[in-house]
């Protein structure tokens, strides 16, 4: 007989199957959604109490949406379901033979499966200068330092009447999804309301340039997507620079490779990403990225009961992109896994389902790609866009909020989140 603990008990009941999953991202969540009618208890460990959407972050950085649009309270997502557990928690060790997880706060956590779904970091590639002189765009946090920053530079030029020099110029450095979202946001940001707010200072003068080290702009799409996101970036006042890897960064200063330098007092780090250390902690076979080997269950080999999913985990097999659609698939695998396995049913094979790619450069103009080799762009993809990310954003009321903010954006070409609540 299964005993499900009613929504007022949520002290785990020792006698049942134990999960951990690290990670509330996108498949964490999915993990703890699809057990939901499981005979067991989960508890869910994050360093953050909220779930983050990580597609939206440059719309943040950029001032379109605020915070609380685009993540949500992670107790909030499970206030319904009995047999999760929520733990604000760094993870800090993991000890696969005695099977527990520690953490920097509280008890060791212990498990009978384990799920990583810890997402990746930026990553420097070694390059010099990156983590000092540099913002990268990860997360919440990220994205308001970056939005401060961008701010905080026009009202220093606008005290000292000094925009000139480079004081308002931005480099944004990886030409993939994120640095052209990026860049396209900061072009519609100076010119369509950084420009109103500060009248007084050459706003059109300053200079946002993407600069990529591959010979095209996304490169994970079709040529004639990347060469269509150049011309439009170009249109829109962004300088794009390809085939030109960064050398080095120092303040305000980036070096490419060959020599050529570009000035700019804000530098933006868009340009990879490898998996969270936790991968490390497990000590077990890292593949590219550092990201955790994984069989085509998704579990570790060696440890049935370890699964990893996300960016954080790669089937050197069948090696998936570090976006969303990979976690949330692998996540709903993975809880329809313990089940089986709960069961005694044969395990199965995570059947992954490519949805296609998107990437969007701004107002009217976004990309799609489709698996049947179907392309969309200009504003059908730019409306596709807008959709998808509505439908996939949690919770209700930020779907709510952001279709409020996107209306009164396009309405108005205002962007209301620009506020300066901490100088940088
Ligand atoms: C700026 C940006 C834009 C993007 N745009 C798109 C897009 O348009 N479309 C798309 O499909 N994908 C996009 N992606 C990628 C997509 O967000 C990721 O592929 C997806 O989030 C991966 O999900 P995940 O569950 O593996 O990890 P994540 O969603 O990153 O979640 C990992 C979680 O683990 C937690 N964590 C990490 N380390 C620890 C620790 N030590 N202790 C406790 N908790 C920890 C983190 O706090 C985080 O909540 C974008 C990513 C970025 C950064």
């Amino acid at each position: 007989v299964v005993v499900v603990a009613s929504s007022a008990d949520r002290t785990p009941r020792t006698d049942r199957h134990r999960v951990v999953v690290i990670g509330a991202g996108f498949g964490g969540l999915r993990v703890a959604r699809g057990l939901a009618d499981a005979p067991v208890d989960v508890t869910i460990v994050d360093a953050n109490n909220f779930h983050t959407f990580q597609p939206l972050l440059y719309q943040v950085a950029t001032a379109g949406l605020d915070t609380d649009d685009i993540a949500y309270p992670v107790r909030g997502i499970f206030r319904r379901q009995a047999n999760v557990d929520v733990r604000l928690a760094s993870v800090t060790a993991v000890d696969l033979d005695g099977r527990r997880v520690h953490t920097d706060r509280g008890e060791p956590l212990a498990y009978d499966t384990l799920v990583v779904a810890a997402g990746t970091v930026s990553h420097d590639f070694g390059i010099p200068g990156v983590a000092e002189h540099t913002l990268p765009l990860k997360t919440v946090s990220d994205a308001v330092a970056l939005r401060s920053a961008l701010l905080a530079r026009f009202e220093d030029a606008a005290l000292t009447a000094d925009d000139g020099g480079g004081a308002l110029d931005v480099v944004v450095c990886g030409g993939g999804p994120t640095g052209v979202e990026m860049a396209g946001g900061l072009a519609e940001l100076y010119q369509r309301v950084l420009a109103r707010d500060f009248p007084r200072l050459d706003v059109g003068g300053a200079r946002i340039t993407l600069v990529e080290a591959a010979g095209q702009l996304l490169g994970t799409f079709h040529p004639s997507l990347g060469e269509r996101a150049r011309r439009t970036l170009e249109r829109r006042g962004v300088e794009v620079i390809t085939s030109a890897p960064v050398a080095r960064i120092d303040e305000g200063r980036v070096e490419l490779a060959g020599g050529r330098v570009i000035t700019a007092a804000t530098i933006v780090w868009a340009a990879g990403v490898r998996a969270s250390p936790v991968a490390e902690l497990l000590g077990v076979e890292l593949g590219r990225g550092g990201r955790i080997v994984v069989g085509a269950d998704l579990d570790v080999p060696g440890h049935r009961e370890v699964f990893a999913i996300g960016d954080v985990a790669i089937d050197p097999a069948a090696p998936l992109p570090q976006v969303a659609q990979p976690a949330i698939q692998g996540g709903r695998h993975v809880a329809a896994e313990i089940v089986r396995r709960l069961e005694g049913r044969p395990s199965e094979p995570f059947p992954y389902r490519d949805k296609g790619s998107m990437a969007t450069i701004g107002r009217h103009d976004a990309v799609a790609e489709f698996p049947s080799g179907r392309r969309l762009h200009g504003i059908v993809g730019w409306l596709a866009w807008l959709v998808l990310h509505l439908v996939y954003l949690m919770g209700f009321r930020n779907r709510a909020n952001v279709l409020v903010n996107w209306a009164w954006n396009y309405l108005t070409y205002d962007r209301a989140s620009r506020l300066l609540s901490t100088r940088p």
